[in-house]
């Protein structure tokens, strides 16, 4: 049968690797919504070539993509704005599975709304997962919501674990013979530079990743380890352990995507070259697979895998991140958002490289952490965090 998919964020890496896979199997895909923040023109070209019912974009943007559907003889695609309209097309009973590809915490209602309505939810925004932690996985199972990892470390380790792992209850100890999970990084494009280089570097080569095409804002947080740390704590929500279960690995060809330790000396190890149209097809399909364009690996072109452990004293935000997630509460949602400015302002060059977990600590340290118990209480997090990190930005800039 015919499922019908609805992508939130479309415009992005993510959405667009998404539609690539989608348009090899339109025997399989329909496309119901599409989302975009920005970015209208491409908005349309996408809706010309599939066609969806419904397009949101912010009510600023509404009146141009009217006028340009209407310009594509596309006057019958509704549409919606805002977050409202992002929550109704996520959570739509036409809708069987939703990509999960807004970044940062404006993905977070969405996602809970897909969520909450039982879809297939294809989670590439790790930050909804990050802030909302217990509370999102908690409304998985209530809602019989399939929560699937297209972030590609998450998806090599889901693909690694044993196959009845979600059925065990949840302690946050690892089961089923499993002992460890290894968390691999690429290290990003400042892997071997020195601190001193590391306070210079500008937000074009922080965007230019080694292995990956990727967003702005994840580039950033690749060339920190932020994302490295984010990761850590996505993986122990996903998999329901403890964060001391989680260790990361630095291997910067990215050809293993993470690995399964075992309590027999086991290790299981997913890899294939560096395309997240893998992942995004996995998590479509399983537990089936579909054809993609993505090459086989050829291990004699990659004849070489280096391992290494993180250094935390040049990249510190992995250390914040594991700190967050031992402290627990809303530390998460704080260490997000306070990034998410830090990020914002190194883009936009009001902050330097080496400063953007200097704000992410600062924040942590000055508010004070609570209980995760409400969604309404991890939002006003998220907005206390926001606002101090930017007043950290603009006393660090003066
Ligand atoms: P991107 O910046 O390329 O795209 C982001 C998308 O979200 C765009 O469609 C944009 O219009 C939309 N968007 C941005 N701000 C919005 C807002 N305030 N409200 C509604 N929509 C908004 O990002 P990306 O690289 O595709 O990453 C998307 C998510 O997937 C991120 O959470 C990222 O961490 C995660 N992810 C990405 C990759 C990758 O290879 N790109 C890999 C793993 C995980
Ligand atoms: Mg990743």
């Amino acid at each position: 049968m015919l499922q019908s998919v609805c992508i939130l964020g479309v415009t992005g890496s993510i959405g667009q690797s998404t539609l690539k896979i989608l348009q090899q199997h339109p025997e399989k895909y329909s496309v119901y919504a599409v989302t975009a923040h920005s970015r209208i023109a491409e908005l349309v070209e996408i809706c010309k070539q599939f066609h969806p019912k419904v397009a949101v974009v912010p009510a600023a943007q509404v009146d141009s993509l009217r006028q340009l559907l209407q310009q594509a003889n596309l006057a019958d695609i509704e549409i919606l704005c805002d977050e409202a309209g992002l929550i109704a097309v996520a959570s739509h009973p036409e809708v069987d599975v939703v990509m999960a590809a807004i970044v940062g915490a404006a993905g977070l209602m969405p996602t809970l709304a897909a969520v909450q309505a039982g879809k297939r939810v294809l989670l590439a925004n790790k930050e909804a997962l990050v802030m909302s932690g217990d509370l999102m996985m908690q409304a998985a199972r209530d809602h019989g919501a399939l929560l699937l990892p297209v972030d590609s470390e998450h998806n090599a380790i889901f693909q690694c674990l044993p196959q009845n792992y979600f059925e065990v209850e949840r302690n946050g100890q690892p089961k089923l013979g499993v002992q460890q999970i290894l968390l691999t990084a690429s290290g990003g494009p400042f892997l071997n530079h020195s601190l001193e280089q590391l306070h210079s570097v500008t937000p074009a080569q922080a965007c230019k990743h080694p292995n990956w095409s990727m967003g702005q804002k994840i580039s950033v947080d690749s060339a920190t380890l932020m994302n490295k740390g984010l990761e850590l704590i996505e993986a122990c929500h996903l998999f329901a352990v403890k964060e001391q279960f989680v260790t990361v690995v630095v291997h910067p060809q990215s050809i293993i995507h993470s690995m399964v330790q075992y309590v027999d000396g086991t290790t299981l190890a997913q890899m294939g070259n560096p395309d997240m149209c893998t992942p995004i097809a996995h998590a479509l399909a399983w537990p089936e697979r579909l054809q993609t364009h993505v090459p086989p690996l050829d291990l004699f072109i990659h004849s070489q895998l280096n391992f290494q452990a993180p250094d935390t004293t040049r990249f510190p935000a992995l250390k914040l991140a594991r700190q967050a997630m031992q402290a627990g509460g809303i530390a998460p949602t704080l260490l997000n958002a306070a990034n998410e400015i830090a990020v914002a302002s190194f883009l936009q060059n009001q902050l330097g490289f080496t400063q953007i977990p200097e704000i992410v600590e600062q924040t942590l340290n000055h508010l004070a952490n609570r209980a995760a118990d409400s969604i309404e209480t991890i939002l006003q997090a998220d907005q206390n965090a926001r606002a101090f990190a930017q007043q950290c930005v603009i006393q660090t800039g003066s």
